[in-house]
């Protein structure tokens, strides 16, 4: 395998990567986190993890703030 692609298959967890909105999303909350590509695939997936770490135990809809913030 000498090119690096993205990982666009859904994954078996409870995160997956949207390629349409170049987002992650959680399957429970369905809070996203847009990603602009392209990016490193060192950074995509650290964000992954963390993505995937921060919604691992969060399984109902929950009340959460605007994921449209700007930073
Ligand atoms: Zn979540």
């Amino acid at each position: 395998m000498t090119t690096a692609t993205y990982n666009t298959a859904p994954y078996d967890k409870d995160v997956y990567w949207d390629r349409g909105t170049g987002a992650f999303v959680c399957k429970h909350c369905k809070k996203t986190y847009p990603v602009t590509l392209p990016v490193p695939l060192t950074i995509f997936a650290v964000v992954k993890k963390n993505f995937e770490r921060l919604h691992q135990r969060c399984k109902a809809p929950v009340r959460i703030p605007e994921p449209t913030e700007t930073v």
